[in-house]
């Protein structure tokens, strides 16, 4: 299904299940393996949060996170916003964290990336190179498991033909098949050739509200950043009316660039290459009371 989609929209496709790479190796060092075992998906808060304006007080612990979706010491990935309370400043969260469990400490593997006050260009950061917290805000949207080994869905793609980003792509083409029911899926995919259309959000809120799509893309800083970007991605088919980001994804690499993936900027020589999973349970955990299509981008 997701290959005959992906050759829609790319030159070349192929999906298959393989083996797990080794997670902990090159280029990934995450805490954990793999991305199987118990594999759930939780959308935490929402950009009601954020805009039309702040409401700082939101703040989440991914500890707390794996035991409300009943899987403590979960292998979590993800893209959120970082708790500004803990920096300081509004930045993106790239979540890379192997909670905490009865045996095991916390391993926070995230990265943070915001604007660098110095030349306004980004500054991607190991979290825990100055923080040793599990903290977030606002928002974020992770795929869980228990870390293991084990088989998972192989997409490669490379060469885009269509409009739509690879993330988009996969999330349509799982409508397209399976309809009213809601499938997501989660893992994390490296963009290996190429150069992408990545956003940060400003180290300051927005003084004023935000209250279009466009006052949004104004307030955002968007950059043109080089592959290898390792990304961390959560997408759901559709909606069925919990009022769920249907897809988010953000991207680090070693070298100093990252934020929040819109789409590959070099459609003839971009290579994707990811290790997913479809999740078995989804949690919706402080869904906002107010809410709107405004920034979901
Ligand atoms: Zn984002």
């Amino acid at each position: 299904v997701l290959q005959k989609g992906l050759k829609e929209n790319f030159a070349d496709a192929e999906v298959s299940v393989v083996d797990c790479p080794d997670l902990t190796k090159e280029p990934f060092h995450f805490p954990a393996k793999g991305i199987c075992g118990k594999p759930r998906i939780a959308d935490v808060g929402g950009v009601p949060y954020l805009i039309p304006v702040a409401q700082t007080e939101k703040v989440y612990d991914l500890n707390t996170v794996a035991k409300e979706i009943e899987l403590p010491g979960a292998f979590i990935l993800g893209a959120g916003a970082a708790s500004s309370k803990i920096l300081g400043v509004n930045a993106e969260l790239i979540a890379i964290v192997q909670s905490k469990s009865e045996k095991k400490p916390a391993v926070n593997g995230s990265y943070i990336a915001q604007i660098n006050p110095a030349d306004k260009g980004c500054l991607l950061e190991k979290y825990s190179s100055k923080y040793n917290d599990c903290e977030f805000g606002l928002l974020a949207n992770l795929y869980a498991s228990e870390g293991q080994p084990g088989k998972v869905i192989e997409v490669k793609a490379n060469g885009r033909t269509g409009e739509l980003n690879f993330v988009t792509c996969l999330r349509q083409t799982l409508e397209k098949h399976y309809g009213e029911k809601p499938v997501g899926m989660g893992g994390t995919f490296i963009i290996q050739k190429g150069k992408a259309k990545i956003h940060i959000m400003p180290t300051e809120f927005s003084a004023c509200p935000l209250n279009t799509d466009e006052d949004v893309n104004n307030w955002l800083k968007f950059f043109e950043m080089k592959a290898p970007l390792i990304c961390q991605t959560v997408f759901v088919s559709r909606d069925p009316g919990f009022d769920l980001r249907v897809e988010h994804t953000h991207c680090f690499s070693h070298h100093g660039e990252g934020g929040h993936y819109h789409q590959d900027t070099s459609p003839d020589s971009v290579q994707y290459l990811g290790y997913l999973l479809p999740a078995e349970q989804l949690f919706r955990i402080d869904r906002p009371q107010e809410t709107h299509l405004v920034g979901r981008d």
